[in-house]
């Protein structure tokens, strides 16, 4: 992949794990490896279809003297995750923060962590049927995008639909979104619970009545098989409540076991419903 490489950017900030460092500062060393398409850039030579590595620069610089971090592998995360998110050509990075004047009192050159991190891009899907269902859809939506480490790229029209599975109970709305985040699938799961057990989320009856349901329909194109997480979701095949909003924000793509589009997948069960 093509890259653009800033290295060795010296920035004075407050980073340490001990309080004089916090106080007086100290010079770090930022380098930023990002792997971006330049061929555009390359065949037209127009700047707006590059990355302008001046304003990185600013923007390393300010995140790295706005925020005060203990330890250079925090700064180093933060920034990667901010980077990411905030500029869309950057399919990868590569960060480095070296500590020239770390304080270990023995002559070395300098100390350096080195992280790389991966935009993914996630569909996710809402449900609600308690309460008020569309604040409950609003506030879940909000606050997957309030996550440092989740964009919310698009959502899809909101839809009521009847209960599925045998338990008695009210209506619900459904959406999907799709997001982009720097979370591997484990944590972006955990964040999810965290979000639902803030709307007031109980887990008592298995496909119960829900103030807010967040699942990961798709991650990429990965699969995952662990005992509280399977991606794609297990179901979502068969629930024409996922695949209906899906087929709205992404008809073209591609289920990587069943190897079918969600549109594909979508018509098939209307196929389905038809001969019930
Ligand atoms: P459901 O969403 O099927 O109605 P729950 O929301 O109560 O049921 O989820 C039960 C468990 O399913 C969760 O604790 C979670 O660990 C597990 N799970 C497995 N795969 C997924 C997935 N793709 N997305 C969300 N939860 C999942
Ligand atoms: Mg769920």
């Amino acid at each position: 992949m093509d890259q653009i490489i800033i290295q060795d950017l010296s920035i004075y900030a407050k980073h340490g794990v001990y309080m004089e460092e916090n106080i007086l500062g100290q010079q770090f060393l930022v380098s930023v490896y990002m792997d971006l398409d330049l061929s555009r850039a390359g065949q037209t030579d127009s700047l707006e279809h590059t990355l302008d590595y001046g304003k990185i620069c600013h923007f390393v610089t300010k995140y790295m003297q706005s925020h005060t971090f203990k330890l250079i592998e925090a700064a180093a995360e933060h920034l990667a995750q901010e980077l990411l998110l905030t500029y869309d050509p950057i399919k990868k990075i590569r960060i480095k923060v070296k500590k020239p004047w770390a304080p270990i009192g023995l002559p070395i050159k300098n100390v350096c962590v080195s992280v790389d991190r991966t935009r993914h891009s996630v569909y996710l899907s809402l449900g609600s049927n308690m309460g008020d269902r569309q604040a409950y859809l609003d506030q879940g939506i909000k606050e997957v995008d309030a996550l440092d480490s989740c964009k919310v790229c698009e959502r899809s029209a909101v839809i009521e639909t009847e209960p599925y599975g045998d338990v008695v109970q009210e209506r619900f709305l459904n959406c999907v979104i799709r997001v982009e985040t720097v979370l591997n699938p484990q944590q972006l799961l955990e964040k999810l619970h965290e979000i639902e057990a803030r709307a007031d989320r109980k887990r008592e009856v298995h496909w119960g009545p829900r103030t807010l349901d967040l699942d990961i329909l798709f991650y990429d194109h990965v699969t995952v098989n662990s005992p509280n997480l399977t991606i794609p979701h297990a179901d979502l095949h068969n629930r024409s409540f996922v695949l209906e909003p899906l087929c709205e924000i992404a008809p073209w793509y591609q289920h990587p076991v069943l190897h079918k589009t969600v549109r594909q997948l979508y018509d098939g069960l209307a196929k389905d419903d038809a001969w019930l």
